[in-house]
């Protein structure tokens, strides 16, 4: 089977170094909270150009973290897309607040800034941006709405952590950023793992006591905070990881671009917007026969994937949030043509060349 994520040769590859790096953390007895933790924070701080980063036990604890530092809560609204993980909106809703949604672009996946203003409220308190599959949100656009209502932003960056817009780096425009470790992301721990960043040394401040029981000093609790913290060993690996970022993502650009050149004619597939650059963490087509090409390529032994089947307005978690079929025409007719080809820094020109000829024999072309 040609899979859509190959952790196992990613593993081969770097073997000794990995295990030397693990190897290295048991012996140290350091666990938590340590120097491998601290230099993947000042190395991910630097690469995407902010004064502060901030390693945390998950994503999604990173965008919930965001939200406690801000204050966020009940009888407060925050916008976000619909076509996302459901974390993103699961965040909002846990800290008691109501989640708001807009349709997307069809072109990008990603939310289509010109449909905010008109959901905004009193209420309305901060935006989830979510720069979906590897590419960036219309960040000018999301930056002047922002400013002018006086609206937090967060990136939730957990797809696309190298991606950049108009030359910067995603999760450096608003308050803060979000990435996640997952072991399938671009950057992907051995476990669970996510990092927050920002440039406001305040709401840094915030952001650490309240990832360690609100406490800055052992036992003196300050605010109400949670146990949130990235562990040594998964920051020692990610360290390990994180040197092949650029590497592995331009690897990625390349297989899409193959993709794209081959695939043009027979589906539809991604749009790169202007001044963006796409790390591909996912590359999606579009088709109408999506469930018979699905099947047809798992005989075949190719992998696929569907990002995202069900939309979140349409999540039972969200019921009584009172959305209807139809309500976010764009995201739900994506959400019915949506699927997504292996693509991983360790695919062979073989077996993208295989899985392109499926998909041409499927089509008669
Ligand atoms: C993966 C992901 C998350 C959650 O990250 P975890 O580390 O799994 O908690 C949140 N948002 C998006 C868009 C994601 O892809």
């Amino acid at each position: 089977m040609i899979p859509l994520v190959d952790i196992k040769t990613e593993y081969e590859q770097l073997k000794n170094e990995l295990n030397r790096a693990i190897l290295d953390v048991l012996e140290s007895s350091y666990f938590i909270l340590g120097p491998e933790g601290e230099k993947l924070e000042k190395e991910i701080s630097q690469y995407i150009g902010v004064s502060h980063a901030l390693g945390v036990a998950n994503g999604t604890d990173a965008l919930l973290l965001c939200l406690e530092a801000l204050n966020i809560g009940s009888g407060d609204e925050v916008i976000t897309t619909p076509f996302t993980f459901f974390a993103t909106a699961e965040v909002i809703a846990r800290v008691g607040a109501t989640p708001v949604f807009v349709d997307i672009d069809p072109k990008t996946y990603n939310m289509n800034p010109e449909l905010i203003e008109s959901v905004i409220t009193e209420k309305t308190k901060a935006i989830i941006v979510v720069h979906l599959f590897g590419q960036s949100v219309d960040m000018d656009a999301i930056m002047t709405i922002s400013n002018k209502y006086n609206l937090r932003v967060i990136e939730d960056a957990c797809q696309s952590i190298g991606a950049s817009y108009r030359g910067k780096k995603v999760g450096s425009f608003g308050d803060f950023g979000c990435f996640s470790f997952f072991p399938s992301k671009n950057l992907g721990a051995y476990g669970d793992g996510g990092m927050i960043v920002t440039n406001n040394s305040d709401l840094f401040s915030k952001l650490k006591l309240l990832r360690n029981h609100g406490s800055s000093e052992r036992y003196v609790h300050t605010d109400i905070g949670l146990n949130s913290r990235l562990d040594e060993i998964q920051a020692a690996i990610l360290r390990v990881k994180f040197k092949r970022l650029d590497e592995w993502n331009n690897r990625r650009k390349e297989l899409a671009e193959n993709y794209s050149l081959e695939l043009a004619d027979t589906v539809k597939v991604p749009v790169e917007a202007e001044d963006r650059e796409h790390v591909y963490h996912q590359y999606c087509i579009e088709t109408s026969q999506r469930e018979k090409l699905a099947q047809f390529l798992e005989q075949k032994e190719i992998a696929t994937g569907i990002y995202y089947p069900i939309p979140l307005h349409l999540q039972q978690a969200f019921i009584h949030l009172g959305y209807k079929n139809d309500h976010f025409p764009v995201s739900e007719g994506c959400a019915k043509r949506i699927l997504a080809l292996p693509i991983n820094p360790m695919m062979t020109q073989k077996q993208q060349d295989y899985i392109i000829a499926a998909i041409k024999e499927f089509f008669g072309d």
